[in-house]
């Protein structure tokens, strides 16, 4: 079957069998799985986690593994670290230079670029984006990985500027502002090569009203033919509008559906 389901309580006592990647509980042990160090020491020394939520557990080895992911999981269990290990890992993978040169050494980093966006997460609220990047930051602190907002009610100039100076490999973005910037060809902002698009909240950015802006960035980014890219869609709740949203980003030959109890 294209769907697999899993419930928490099932995964905890029965690791999957049937080919899927082995569930791991633990951030430690995402370095036998080829996670960059700074990335995983991020987690377990700069942010103290050692043990992952259910959502983590069931969601990053999948993800890492090129997975396309849908998860329903409640409010407060840990989703944003679930997409933003997949896809640091993912944009420090397709840079390895990126992860590379020990503290003082700026040469080998490349110029800083904002045409050239690899992620981005797409967040209902101002709020919730800027809550996003702050992990995403901590997450990247040494790792040459640059992380931006693009939200609603700030101002866009100084937000390109900073993009233009800083770089943006990830950017985190409410729909109306992203969809601003990708049609606006003076600003700079563009993502050819995006590998990752994550869709957090989903629920609740279709309740905000955000249908036709997700549909609009639908049609501006670079079809899945042009790039591969791989989408993690998490919501609380899973109504049949956001089944729809799914069907129209997720690749239905190669994606993971999860649903957590707790
Ligand atoms: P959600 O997006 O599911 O509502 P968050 O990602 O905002 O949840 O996480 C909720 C809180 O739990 C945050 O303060 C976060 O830092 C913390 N957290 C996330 N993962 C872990 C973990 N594995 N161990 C302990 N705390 C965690
Ligand atoms: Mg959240």
């Amino acid at each position: 079957s294209l769907l697999r389901f899993y419930s928490s309580e099932a995964a905890a006592s029965q690791p999957a069998s049937d080919g899927a990647p082995k569930l791991i509980s633990r951030f430690e042990e995402l370095l036998q799985l080829g996670v960059t160090e700074q990335l995983v020491r991020a987690i377990t020394e700069g942010m103290r986690y050692e043990t992952m939520t259910d959502v983590q557990s069931l969601t990053i080895n999948s993800a890492l593994a090129g997975k396309d992911v849908v998860a329903q999981a409640k409010t407060g269990t840990g989703k944003t670290l679930a997409f933003l290990v997949p896809i640091i890992q993912k944009i420090i993978a397709q840079q390895p230079r990126l992860a590379q040169p020990p503290r003082g050494h700026r040469w080998a980093r490349d110029p800083p670029r904002c045409d050239d966006i690899r992620a981005i997460v797409l967040s209902p609220t101002r709020e919730l984006a800027e809550q996003i990047a702050e992990e995403a930051r901590r997450l990247c602190k040494n790792t040459g990985v640059t992380v931006q907002t693009a939200v609603g009610g700030t101002q866009k100039k100084s937000m390109l500027l900073r993009a233009r100076r800083e770089g943006c490999h990830l950017l985190v973005a409410t729909p109306g502002r992203l969809r601003d910037l990708l049609d606006d060809p003076t600003s700079g902002i563009d993502a050819p090569r995006l590998a990752a698009l994550v869709l957090d909240e989903a629920d609740r950015m279709l309740d905000v009203g955000f249908q036709d802006e997700l549909d609009a960035i639908f049609h501006i980014l670079p079809t899945i033919e042009q790039c591969p890219r791989q989408t993690l869609l998490y919501s609380a709740t899973l109504p049949k509008h956001v089944v729809s949203l799914a069907r129209k980003f997720i690749n239905p030959t190669n994606f993971e559906f999860v649903q957590t109890v707790k």
